[in-house]
């Protein structure tokens, strides 16, 4: 199957970014075939009218999960930890078929909306078993977006803040506690699913996560370095995302840090994304470009959970490679790297006004290529090249934040939301045609949804009522942490 997208401006490496000219671009399958002005189209191919639209790589949300899409809108005011205890699927058990479904399509559904072909799903799977990894891979299967999944694995179940709670009552130590995990069985699962469901459905690919080193044993993490090295594959962890992870660093490894515990237990390579970096040192961030490790920049969750903001123009400087994520609904309330690229470029002003070397370009490039790159796919997707996977988005000039047009890329960062975002194609199929998805009716899925939701409402009821008991110990934490960091003890 061919398709010809005639006459769009198109973002092609090395050309220009702000003004690009227009050309064609001919797809064959699953790969661009062709890029030039007046290309022919065979007779069997579809035509798409390029005139007024600008056609750009598909984004990649390199740090997203999926477990909690169905809690858009609930939560604000919220530090990370209290935020932790009513999100994370552990605090949730079980859920339907139905639920496991629904949840997938909706966070996947709306990224594509928003132009994301590719999303790193870091999914804790609860139970941790193959018929809930098989509902959620057989949902991305049917909406036809391209994924990078990783089964989360933890085994030390304390939250990260635990060493600084106060006197807690045995009432509240349950709420907050929970079982220490078997990392043997953890790694076996993983390692079966690779070899399990080797080679992946089309658009689906591996990737490996412990959920923090912080929250993971030795053993489990070298268990990790072992199949990421074995395998080839990329790794993403959570790493100094809060002021608690800091102080926890500093009183659990030896010097204190944390990236050289990770280069220790043989994770900190070029295959190794670290999800936020908020509290990264500058020897620190220098031993992770030395490395060729990178970081997935959240911006949005950063200060939805009020960790603060990460230091991306000293990424920028001692280059380390920057990809961009929207991380949990739960927290960033919206899947859109839109809004991540323009607070990338704004958050750099926050306490500076000088000029910070944080351009339109670098956030595009983080968006594009850098997500590619931290998601094991560099050669295969985020940019626009014969050869390439077709993973394309089509973008309607038109629009009033295009009006008047001065500069593609700096108009994609700080002037597009996503209502501009018109057809998408992913591994040369259109998934959304004129704003519509293709795989999916959605009237009805938000049928789907809303019977999904009649149990999803009580459950929240219940589990609000059951965690309220250990706020006031967690804020107490909390204040207690940023209090000493203010300080400069460190707590
Ligand atoms: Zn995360």
């Amino acid at each position: 199957m061919a398709l010809l997208i005639k006459g769009a401006r198109v973002l092609l490496p090395g050309g220009d970014i702000h003004r690009p000219p227009a050309c064609d671009v001919l797809l064959h399958g699953d790969r661009i075939a062709a890029i030039g002005p007046a290309l022919e189209a065979p007779p069997d191919a579809e035509i798409i009218d390029g005139a007024s639209k600008l056609l750009i790589p598909g984004l990649v949300s390199a740090h997203y999960h999926s477990y909690d899409t169905l809690l858009k809108g609930r939560f604000e005011d919220m530090p990370f930890d209290v935020w932790a205890l009513h999100s994370q699927p552990a605090y949730w058990g079980k859920r339907s078929r139905e639920e496991l479904r629904a949840r997938t399509l909706l966070g996947a559904m709306e990224a594509l909306r928003n132009g994301i072909t590719t999303i790193q799903d870091m999914n804790s799977l609860v139970p941790q078993d193959e018929e809930t990894l098989d509902i959620i891979l057989g949902a991305y299967a049917e909406l036809g977006i391209r994924v990078v999944f990783s089964i989360a694995v933890r085994d030390l179940p304390d939250l990260d803040i635990a060493p600084f709670l106060p006197e807690i009552s045995p009432e509240i130590a349950a709420i907050v506690g929970g079982k220490p995990g078997d990392p043997a069985a953890d790694l076996a699962f993983v390692a079966a699913q690779l070899k399990r469901l080797s080679p992946l459905p089309p658009r689906l690919h591996w990737a490996l996560s412990p959920s923090g080193p912080q929250r993971s044993s030795t053993a489990l993490l070298e268990g990790i370095a072992a199949l990421s090295a074995d395998h080839g594959l990329p790794v993403f962890t959570h790493v100094y995302e809060t002021r608690a992870q800091l102080a926890k660093a500093r009183r659990i490894y030896p010097g204190g840090s944390m990236i050289a515990h990770i280069a220790e237990v043989g994770l900190l390579t070029p295959r190794t994304t670290l999800a936020h970096a908020v509290y990264i040192s500058p020897e620190e961030i220098a031993q992770v470009a030395r490395a060729g490790a990178g970081v997935v920049h959240n911006p949005l969750a950063n200060l939805k959970l009020k960790n603060g903001v990460a230091p991306v123009s000293r990424f920028k400087v001692e280059g380390v490679r920057l990809a961009l994520g929207c991380d949990n609904n739960s927290c960033s309330d919206c899947q859109n790297l839109f809004q991540a690229m323009k607070l990338m470029c704004l958050l750099a002003a926050g306490n500076d006004p000088n000029p910070a070397g944080v351009l339109a370009e670098d956030a595009l490039a983080a968006a594009t290529t850098g997500g590619a790159q931290a998601v094991g796919l560099r050669a295969e997707i985020g940019a626009i090249a014969v050869g390439r996977k077709a993973d394309l988005v089509l973008i309607d000039l038109d629009d009033l934040a295009w009006q008047p047009f001065a500069s593609a890329t700096r108009q994609l960062v700080f002037s597009e939301t996503g209502r501009g975002v018109q057809t998408v194609i992913v591994d040369g199929r259109v998934v959304l045609r004129d704003g519509r998805l293709t795989t999916v009716d959605e009237a009805e899925f938000r049928a789907e949804l809303a019977e999904v939701m009649e149990k999803v409402e009580r459950d929240y009821a219940q589990l609000i009522a059951r965690q309220a008991p250990a706020i006031p110990a967690l804020l107490e934490a909390n204040r207690r942490v940023a209090e000493a960091q203010s300080r400069g003890s460190g707590a």
